[in-house]
Formats: C-alpha cells, sequence, structure tokens
C-alpha cells in the first residue's frame, strides 16, 4: 500500500516539474524571437498591446522623455565651466600681470601645455598673445585672449551631425572607438538626443564581444523606447550591424547609429573588422557620420589611439568624452589638430541626457569663466 503511495507521489512530482519546465522555456522563447534566417534578435520596443501581457503594470518599462536641448545646453554649460574655468582663469591671471615677462611667458606656455592643447598649438597661441599685446599695449588681455583661443578651436569648422539619409534610407552613424572611452554610453546618449528630436531611431549593438554592452545598450534603447539590433555574444559584428542597417531602412526610420567593438588590437585587425562592419553596412545604405570616442582623460594615449583609427575609417567627427573629470580641455585643440576633423560632440557626465554638440563659443566662455 506505502509502496503504490510512493509511486503515486513521484510520478505526480515528476509531471509538475516536467511542466514546470516546459512553461519557463516557453517563456525564454517569447523574450526573444530569432528572426527568420538571421542569429541576430531584435529588442523591440514594448507595444501598448503588449506591455500589459507581459509585464503587469508595477515592473513595466515606463519610456522616458529625454531632455530637451535647451535645458540640456543650459546645464551643461554650468558645467563645463566647472571643470574648465581653471585653465583660463589661470592664463588671465597671468596676462593681467603689470609686466609680462620671459618667465610669465613659461607660465603661459607651461599651463597650456599642461592642459594638453599640444606643442605647436601651444607655440602659435603664445607668438599670437606675445605680438597681439606688445603691439597694442593697453589691450584687454581677456579680449584678446577670448578671440586667439577661439580661433585656435576653430569657429570654421562644420560640426553638424549627419544624422539623415538620401533617397528614403536612414542617414547611418557609426561609433567607433576603444573599450572604456564612453563609447557605448554616447550611443545611448546620441539616441536619446534624437528621440528628444522627435527623430525615429534603431541602434545596432555591433560590440557583440562584450555581453554587457550589448545589455547594456539595450537597456538604453528601451528606456526611450527605441528598438535595440543585436546578436548572441561572439556573433560576427558585421551581421549585427548589417541588421540593424536593414532593420532601420525596413522601417523607414530616420537614423541607425552603431555601437561597434572597440578591442585595441593591431592595426590590421581593426581595419578588417570596422572594414567590413562599414562595407555591409553600405550594402543597404551610405553611412552618413563615424564618429570616433575618446576619453578626454587620456591625453597622449588618447592621440595615439585617435591617430590608428583615423587610419582605418574615414572619421568624421570626434566626441570627447569625460570632460567633467579632467581640466585638460586643450585636448579639443590638440585631437583637432592631429586628425583635422572637428570635435562634434562632447561628454559632460555618466548622466543620460550628458552630452552636447560642442559650441567653440561656449567652451571659450566656460574655459574664461
Ligand atoms: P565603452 O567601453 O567605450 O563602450 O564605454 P562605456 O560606454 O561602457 O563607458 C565607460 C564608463 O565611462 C562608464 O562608467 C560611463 O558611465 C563613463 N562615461 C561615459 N561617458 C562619460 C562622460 O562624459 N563623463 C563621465 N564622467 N563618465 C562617462
Amino acid at each position: 500500500m506505502a509502496d503504490w503511495l510512493y509511486l503515486i507521489i513521484g510520478i505526480a512530482v515528476l509531471g509538475v516539474a516536467l511542466g514546470v519546465g516546459l512553461l519557463s522555456a516557453g517563456r525564454r522563447r517569447r523574450v526573444e524571437p530569432p528572426s527568420a534566417g538571421s542569429d541576430v534578435i531584435t529588442t523591440p520596443p514594448p507595444t501598448e498591446a503588449e506591455a500589459p501581457a507581459e509585464a503587469p503594470s508595477p515592473v513595466a518599462p515606463a519610456v522616458e522623455t529625454p531632455e530637451g536641448t535647451a535645458s540640456r545646453l543650459t546645464r551643461l554649460r554650468e558645467r563645463l565651466a566647472r571643470s574648465q574655468g581653471g585653465l583660463g582663469r589661470g592664463l588671465l591671471a597671468l596676462l593681467s600681470r603689470d609686466r609680462l615677462d620671459e618667465d610669465t611667458w613659461e607660465s603661459i606656455e607651461d599651463t597650456l601645455l599642461t592642459a594638453d592643447v599640444g606643442v605647436k598649438p601651444t607655440q602659435e597661441l603664445v607668438d599670437n598673445l606675445r605680438t597681439r599685446l606688445r603691439v597694442a599695449g593697453d589691450a584687454d588681455p581677456r579680449a584678446v585672449l577670448r578671440e586667439e583661443l577661439l580661433s585656435l578651436v576653430d569657429t570654421e569648422l562644420d560640426r553638424r551631425l549627419s544624422v539623415s539619409g538620401a533617397d528614403g534610407k536612414p542617414g547611418v552613424v557609426l561609433v567607433v572607438g576603444v573599450n572604456g572611452s564612453g563609447k557605448t554610453t554616447t550611443v545611448g546618449k546620441i539616441a536619446r538626443i534624437l528621440v528628444a528630436e522627435d527623430r525615429s531611431v534603431v541602434l545596432g549593438a555591433a560590440d557583440t564581444f562584450r555581453a554587457a554592452a550589448v545589455e547594456q545598450l539595450a537597456t538604453w534603447g528601451e528606456r526611450v523606447g527605441v528598438e535595440v539590433v543585436r546578436g548572441p555574444e561572439g556573433s560576427d559584428p558585421a551581421s549585427v550591424a548589417f541588421e540593424a542597417v536593414r532593420e532601420g531602412v525596413d522601417r523607414g526610420v530616420d537614423t541607425v547609429v552603431v555601437d561597434t567593438a572597440g578591442r585595441l588590437q593591431n592595426k590590421a585587425g581593426l581595419m578588417d573588422e570596422l572594414g567590413k562592419v562599414k562595407r555591409v553596412i553600405e550594402k543597404q545604405a551610405p553611412v552618413t557620420e563615424v564618429l570616433l570616442v575618446l576619453d578626454a582623460t587620456t591625453g597622449q594615449n588618447g592621440l595615439v589611439q585617435a591617430r590608428v583609427f583615423s587610419e582605418v575609417v574615414d572619421v568624421s567627427g570626434i566626441v570627447l568624452t569625460k570632460l567633467d573629470g579632467s581640466a585638460k580641455g586643450g585636448i579639443v585643440v590638440a585631437v583637432q589638430r592631429e586628425l583635422g576633423v572637428p570635435v562634434k560632440l562632447v561628454g559632460l557626465g555618466e548622466g543620460a541626457d550628458d552630452l552636447a554638440p560642442f559650441d567653440p563659443g561656449a567652451f571659450v566662455d566656460a574655459l574664461l569663466g
């Protein structure tokens, strides 16, 4: 009798366990449906119809509204002044001395070099300041310095982002840079700027070597209701980039932003990888902007990396991240000179909307306090 009882209980437990297993397998499948003919999958933004069934209200992710341009710019201008103000104030104090002797000019030079302005631009600036302040003995040092800094930063460069495509195709923004520079974060922040401007966006998580980067980007997308195309860890970055742009073309979105892998491997490897990513994308739509992300705190090292990337892809704009954590804003000048490409965006914090277009006037004013 007891044996029968144990047998029946055993069968019941097995049945329940099997049932639970099947259910959870089914649920997993529903979360990540493979797209037809490819191992690349997309994380679509939650639709209103799906949201209640998949997740009841307490856990349904709310779609955020990114900060608008005007408020973002005012807020970030203050942050820029806080991090960079020291440089301009230091220069002004030196230039305002009663006698500009050789020691003072040397200190001015040191101040500029310490702020990563670079040797040649520093020399140019000092020469110009010397000439102008000698010729016009009563010139206002602040006004002269402002003008000279503006011309050094260059007000003539076109700093607009090419985020629109032609012939009904989306604009394609390829974002490159070494790991840790803030590349994935920047892709997320760019998506928010585009969403704030009412543009439709698809993101491609082609940094497939780091599962964390893919997850991170998926979260950025979810937060603002933007679709993220991703592949399994270690899959071919080019195939994810291809699928992302295909998705963007199919859906008729305005812009596709593609994150790329940033392993600092040898130049040939990098060239193969980024070259292939760009080639396959361009089977669908031309790449309209290639942004190189550089960490402003890395100084000369950053410049060396920048050179490698610019030799591998045609960089059209630079994003300088972590300017909030560095007083060395002179890197703006140095990197533009090094690559002959304008700084287009600056990262000023870890917050979701802490990315701003680079504006030379605002930058120089922040330097001068
Ligand atoms: P990736 O490896 O290049 O993709 O770098 P991530 O996007 O993962 O960023 C690396 C770290 O830098 C993260 O902790 C980011 O929050 C941080 N970061 C990115 N941009 C900025 C910035 O402008 N300012 C500051 N303070 N931190 C930033």
